[in-house]
């Protein structure tokens, strides 16, 4: 047992000496704590699914377009010249995690991670469901080829791969809008080949990770799993084993004493429920995803032993050494401080947003001209993007100095989401130009609202 205590760090619990894979057959988990996850689960599938069914003012509540730089969050449209904003807010993202990762160790892992609700409560339980618990599992594996092991790994291979399928399609819902996924499925396919291709590759990927790799995915692969070292401290809670009140363990005898022992009996059922393999008596460990699956396990067992509950628990290292309660600490502070400036920041941003984003410069290489009826008039060069989803006719206002201005060609007319560029002229006349260099203001109008004032330089003669 020490030697094991000792090694345990030096290999992962799913794989042998020679790194060979160790299948991880887990009992299936039984308590109040796995009905809650059952339940929130649920939950969360519904959210997860029907969020691309739901639109705000005709647009999708939450799309990714990563391939056409579209974005939207809440119905509004974001595209790539709200870069800044998406940088931002990426950096809070991470600032959140950090911040309730310090706090509440991998609660999310647990609960909310989609990679554990899809494994865990999805196709583990179909698992469950058509070859029976860990045992009868394991007995299956091993047996010889028969008609009945073809069926049920059949079956489930067959229900494992169009739930993969449907998976698939809800992230390419998620990155090309469910609008656009519809006309893949019911279009030709040769008019969608590369959408087509995405989905084969996306419902392979899927059913890869859930058939196969499993929970790799979360010890070997994901970056969050990997970075808790630095994320957790003393002081966060986590999945934890109260080794003060379990050590000594040991195997339980009748008419037992314990109050000479520890409250372990060394009956593994922690272990055997464990997704991951590892046995949560060894301490914190990099592969442990908070299923909360071993606090049910041993709950039962301390039930049956007539134990108080809470040998594994929610607690912290020092809630378990040292019998602390939760503190605030210095680190949560700075986090909770430096995140509330950055969404704040990141508010202020957000209300500020305009429609469109303008750009006006004098075109290069060009003087003032004089006009026979003596006004000076200056040429610039206007690019405006649209950040709506409608078209938008614009209007150009000169609200100061007193003057007009002269678009060269059609009506401005901004497509959706789409950028227009066109020249114009801004006339003025001399008696309202008191330098060679006039500050003037241009404000973009469309449909009677002013969207955004531009200020740029208006040149004439020296007075
Ligand atoms: S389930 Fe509880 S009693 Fe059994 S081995 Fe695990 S910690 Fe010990
Ligand atoms: S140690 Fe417990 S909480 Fe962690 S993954 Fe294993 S069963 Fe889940």
């Amino acid at each position: 047992m020490a030697e094991e205590k000792d090694n345990f760090r030096d290999h992962i619990a799913t794989a042998d000496k020679s790194g060979k894979r160790l299948w991880v057959y887990p009992t299936k988990p039984k308590g109040k704590l796995y009905t809650s996850r059952t339940i929130v689960s649920w939950f969360l599938l519904v959210i997860l699914f029907g969020v691309p069914f739901i639109k705000i003012d005709g647009n999708p509540l939450l799309m990714l377009n990563i391939i056409e730089r579209k974005f939207f969050i809440f119905g509004n449209a974001f595209w790539p010249q709200d870069f800044h904003l998406f940088v931002l807010i990426g950096i809070a993202l991470v600032l959140f995690i950090v911040l309730f990762t310090a706090v509440f160790g991998r609660l999310f892992c647990g609960w909310a991670c989609p990679q554990t609700i899809f494994l865990e409560m999805v196709f583990r339980k179909i698992e469950y469901f058509i070859e029976g618990n860990a045992g009868s599992q394991r007995r299956l594996a091993a047996a010889p080829l028969s008609a009945g092991k073809i069926f049920k790994k059949g079956s489930k291979h067959l229900i494992f791969f169009g739930l993969s399928f449907l998976i698939g399609n809800l992230l390419l819902a998620y990155v090309i809008g469910l609008d656009q996924l519809v006309k893949i499925i019911t279009d030709p396919p040769s008019q969608h080949v590369g959408g087509l291709t995405a989905m084969i590759l996306f419902s392979g990927l899927f059913y890869f990770i859930f058939a196969w790799f499993r929970e790799q995915a979360c010890t070997l692969v994901c970056p969050y799993g990997r970075l808790q070292s630095v994320l957790l401290d003393d002081n966060s809670i986590v999945i934890a084993y109260d080794y003060k009140r379990g050590e000594p363990r040991g195997a339980v005898e009748r008419g037992q004493d314990f109050s000479q022992r520890g409250h372990c009996i060394s009956c593994d059922a922690c272990v055997k429920v464990c997704p991951t393999g590892i046995d949560i008596r060894n301490g914190t460990q990099l592969e442990c995803v908070n299923c909360t699956a071993c606090i049910d396990a041993c709950n039962n067992v301390m039930n049956k032993l007539s134990l108080p509950k809470g040998l594994i628990k929610y607690a912290s290292g020092n809630i378990i050494e040292k019998g602390d309660k939760f503190r605030i600490t210095g680190r949560i502070i700075g986090y909770t401080v430096a995140f509330t400036i950055l969404l704040t920041v990141i508010s202020l941003l957000l209300i500020n947003r305009t429609d469109v984003e303008t750009t006006i410069l004098r075109t290069a290489g060009t003087l003032y001209e004089e006009t026979d009826d003596g006004m000076i008039r200056n040429l610039y060069n206007l690019s405006i993007v649209n950040k709506t989803t409608h078209e938008l006719p614009i209007e150009l206002h000169l609200k100061a100095p007193e003057g007009t201005i002269t678009v060269v060609g059609t009506d401005i007319t901004v497509p959706p989401s789409g950028k227009t560029e066109t020249v114009f002229f801004v006339n003025i006349e001399k008696v309202h130009l008191f330098s060679p260099n006039t500050m003037i203001a241009i404000e973009i109008v469309s449909n009677g609202e002013t969207l955004e004032e531009i200020k740029s330089n208006f040149m004439g003669p020296r007075k």
